[in-house]
């Protein structure tokens, strides 16, 4: 493949914090052509006969992301594509042997008016937003777990893991990722992370950084210069709510977190491992508009915790990760002194979405909000008006320290809904079952 013989040179092994590692190398062109090599290492924790790795942005065309070559302990292997996202690869480890496969791979990053989804996977003439551009372990739970890639809500379900990376770009561009950053040569970045559920990848050109710290977390906003304001602001709402989410939930999991402004596509803010991307659109609105856009901060740094420290099933159980970070935004507004007001959204966002999706409930599948129908205010505003009456049935005592109790249970693994509701429960001094059936059916 080219050139990338001679940047692997860069990638020398060291010691890693999780039982899964990527070393990724990824050279992108100014028209979006894309080649790659990946090598997933880790320790098999069940009898594998196979291994299955996802392709994510392949939902929206397959010629976005695509295998070329897979090799298993240095041998190359055929492998099964059983729909576009979703390759298998044969390979004999049994639990606790350690396992290595890697790839060549190849794709094509669309323009943004032909991305489709969120827009997450894509480029525009200042930004290339690289979500999921390599193939992505799937997670083992005595099967493998494989879900659908719908283009609405997030797709990702899957095992933290250390990841080294090294990105080739264009020229004139820089690289911003769920890790740490480095230049290390012409057009040459390293980036690396610890305990990444994925590692987010977003070049840039012509951007404005602005920076802050709080309590060992260094905040990064990047906007472009006509949005300096906003770009200012977006900041504040990060360390406001990073301090109150570590007062109430324990220390923000990651040592950076990046807030990049990039176009997007039907939604407002998306959640990565040490990033949140969020919509252009809010930064031009950003003077006569100032609801939605602290929510879109204090939402996305809320799954920090509920996403990339505690995993869930996003397109089975979305309510899991999605209510909890909606009402932990919620406790940044009370902060602000605006819970009233973030309160009233909730009630009405949830009552105006189930006249529009009569069928779905907050703990719907994905697969339930066709179009992405309600699902906003079903899912995330029902979810939060549910855990607010937990909340106040339980104390906060209670309830805090419920959820502190979770987030060490579960942190760096896939937790359940059950998982949660069980937690509550044990945690409560008085009976929630009322609650449960009520909101979630069961
Ligand atoms: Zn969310």
């Amino acid at each position: 493949m080219r050139r990338l013989i001679g940047l692997s040179l860069l990638l020398a092994l060291t010691a890693c914090a999780a039982d899964l590692r990527y070393d990724l190398i990824l050279s992108v062109a100014a028209d979006g052509a894309l080649i790659g090599e990946a090598t997933v290492t880790g320790i098999a924790p069940g009898d594998w006969t196979e291994a299955v790795f996802r392709l994510y942005p392949a939902a929206t065309g397959a010629d976005r992301l695509a295998l070329r070559a897979v090799s298993v302990d240095g041998e190359m292997r055929p492998w099964e594509t059983v729909e576009p996202t979703v390759a298998v690869v044969p390979l004999s480890a049994r639990a606790g042997e350690t396992f290595s496969v890697s790839f060549a791979f190849e794709g094509r990053v669309p323009e943004l008016e032909d991305a489709g989804g969120y827009g997450i996977f894509a480029r525009t003439a200042h930004s290339m937003t690289l979500a999921q551009a390599y193939p992505m372990l799937a997670p083992w739970k005595g099967e493998w777990l494989v879900e659908p890639a719908f283009p609405w809500g997030d797709a990702v379900v899957a095992p933290v893991a250390d990841y080294r990376v090294i990105v080739e770009v264009p020229e004139g561009w820089t690289v911003v990722t769920s890790g740490r950053e480095m230049e290390v040569g012409q057009r040459l970045y390293e980036a690396q992370g610890d305990n990444l559920r994925e590692m987010m990848i977003v070049l840039l050109s012509g951007y404005e950084a602005q920076t802050a710290s709080l309590a060992g977390v260094r905040l990064r906003s990047l906007a472009m210069p006509g949005h300096r304001t906003a770009g200012a602001a977006a900041l504040a709402v990060a360390y406001d709510a990073l301090q109150v989410y570590q007062e109430l939930l324990g220390p923000c999991p990651f040592p950076e977190l990046d807030l990049v402004e990039v176009p997007l596509l039907g939604v407002a803010g998306v959640e990565y491992p040490g990033l949140i991307l969020a919509g252009t659109s809010y930064y031009e609105r950003y003077s006569y508009e100032r609801f939605v856009f602290p929510m879109i901060f204090a939402h996305e740094a809320a799954h920090q915790w509920w996403y990339a420290e505690v995993g869930t099933n996003q397109v089975a159980e979305p309510w899991a990760d999605e209510a909890l970070a909606t009402y932990t935004s919620g406790l940044y507004f009370a902060a602000q002194g605006r819970f009233q007001e973030i309160l009233r959204y909730w009630e009405d966002g949830y009552r105006r979405a189930r006249i529009r999706n009569r069928e779905a409930t907050v703990a719907s599948p994905l697969s339930a909000f066709p179009g992405g129908e309600g699902y906003g205010g079903i899912v995330y505003s029902g979810g939060a008006l549910f855990l607010h009456e937990v909340r106040t049935r339980m104390g906060d005592g209670a309830f805090f320290q419920a959820l502190r109790r979770y987030r060490d249970e579960f942190r760096w693994d896939i937790a359940s809904g059950g998982d949660l509701l069980r937690i509550l429960e044990e945690e409560s001094p008085v009976p929630l079952q009322d609650l449960y059936r009520r909101w979630l059916g069961r």
